[in-house]
């Protein structure tokens, strides 16, 4: 080996894509934006990967157990979690036992919860309480356009989806800010003080009820609305989950349209790609599970979290439906051989912010897909560090099928830091290690990506999913 080939560079996807590669990293650019409009919560998430799941031949886990049908090499199943969280899986050629192969994401995002109890008026004006849900900044979702998107429940299992705000003839919501002339003692507080999370009022509607009788006209109104267009009332709102996210669709950024800006890209950007990769999967060697999860940012806890049983109990309806009868020592063996690329996004190095990162230790978009071997913090705390073994095996993976990827860590020592899902299957006894898209403004309102990066993404979960 010459003495020129000893150091090991980082690439920019750029710098050596051709023509084809350039094509398809735009094309998929496109597609990626429709899913980011269409899934902007995990719901909507949900449906949109479960109809395009149906249509590369995907069929529920429900009918293969109602069935009692034998699971076989090649089929191709999904498994919803009370419409909140789902799970793609194709059938490899090797017992479940033995192992699988999965690429997990998330597919909540941080964002603003109505309260409960939110409709209350003050000032002549109508306004919903909330809540906000993960590590958001407040002071991002003050003065922009926002949108409403959730369930409302009805008696008897009854409900209206609604998304209002998206379509350009819809309403948007609002939270106001201070006006500068007014605002010399907010501008005396700490970025995280100056606005508070009692203040995140959203403004609904400013026209009375001409009942005469009500106490309440201006929230008396909105009720009225509500319950002419859904035929819903107070009770109906209380026992809802409505998400506030902002308004708007995901954009092509900057003059080469090399970038996405959209909401939602942690974790939109792998399980979007790990989405594209499963569902191009054809008989692999070890079974292929894409797993798109729910409650993420709040720490993966509840029945819908990846902490829940949910997951292992479909493996272990699968297991039972592939060898006609279960163990527990089966399940235990599976998750054992089990190997996992936790597909979380990563920090990407950004030039505003160039003291958070170190800069040989740090994710850069256009540099394809970023590992974080572990992520942590003081001193690794809470982390999953991935094992020098499994590490190595997934890079051989990605250098002998022309993935570009490079390594990272979510800032500088000591300076914050994170944690994904990847613990969690790591502790059922799994491989494990983070490698996600890069992303710029992390948890803001809109987040960017790079289109090289998604497409870089999906090449690498293709090719971990169908390694032999
Ligand atoms: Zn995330």
């Amino acid at each position: 080996m010459s003495k020129n080939n000893l150091k090991f560079e980082f690439k920019n996807i750029w710098n050596s894509a051709d023509k084809d590669l350039k094509s398809k990293i735009m094309d998929m650019g496109e597609d990626y934006k429709v899913y980011l409009n269409n899934a902007k919560t995990e719901r909507e998430a949900v449906n949109e990967i479960v109809s395009r799941a149906k249509e590369k031949g995907f069929v529920d886990i429900n009918e293969f157990i109602s069935q009692n049908r034998s699971v076989e090499f090649g089929d191709k199943i999904y498994a919803v979690n009370r419409n909140k969280a789902v799970v793609l899986y194709v059938i490899g050629k090797e017992l479940i036992e033995n192992g699988v192969r999965i690429v997990g994401g998330h597919i909540d995002s941080p964002r603003l919860d109505l309260k409960p109890n939110p409709l209350y008026e003050k000032e002549e004006m109508a306004l919903f309480k909330t809540h906000y849900y993960g590590g958001v900044k407040k002071y991002q979702w003050v003065s922009r356009p926002l949108s409403l998107h959730g369930r409302i429940m009805k008696q008897n299992g009854e409900y209206i989806d609604i998304a209002i705000g998206e379509n350009e003839n819809d309403p948007v919501f609002f939270i106001s800010d201070l006006l500068p002339h007014l605002s010399a003692d907010q501008y005396k507080k700490t970025i995280g003080e100056g606005i508070t999370g009692e203040g995140l009022n959203l403004l609904v509607g400013s026209i009375p009820s001409l009942d005469e009788n009500e106490k309440e006209p201006f929230k008396a109104k909105i009720l009225e609305i509500l319950n002419t267009k859904y035929d819903i009332t107070e009770l109906d709102l209380i026992t809802s989950e409505l998400e506030i996210v902002p308004a708007g669709k995901a954009r092509d950024l900057g003059f080469d349209r090399s970038l996405v800006l959209g909401y939602g890209q942690d974790d939109s950007a792998c399980s979007y790609s790990s989405m594209k990769a499963i569902l191009d999967v054809e008989n692999p060697r070890y079974t292929a599970v894409g797993m798109y999860m729910d409650k993420e940012e709040i720490g993966s806890m509840g029945n819908t979290g990846s902490e829940s049983s949910y997951f292992e109990n479909t493996l272990a309806e699968l297991i039972n439906l592939q060898v006609g009868s279960y163990t527990e020592l089966m399940i235990r063996r599976c998750l054992n051989n089990t190997k996992v690329l936790s597909a979380d996004v990563t920090a990407a190095f950004d030039p505003n912010f160039p003291e958070v990162l170190d800069p040989l230790n740090a994710s850069r978009i256009n540099h394809g897909i970023g590992f974080c071997k572990y992520t942590g913090t003081r001193g690794k705390g809470g982390t999953n560090d991935a094992n020098a073994e499994f590490f190595r095996e997934v890079v051989d993976i990605f250098n002998e099928n022309d993935v570009i990827w490079h390594v990272g860590e979510l800032g500088k020592v000591d300076q914050g830091g994170g944690g994904t899902i990847a613990f969690i299957l790591a502790n059922r006894g799994a491989d494990v290690i983070d490698c996600g898209v890069p992303v710029l403004s992390m948890h803001g309102t809109f987040e960017v990506s790079a289109k090289a990066d998604i497409y870089m993404a999906y090449k690498a979960y293709k090719v971990f999913f169908e390694a032999e």
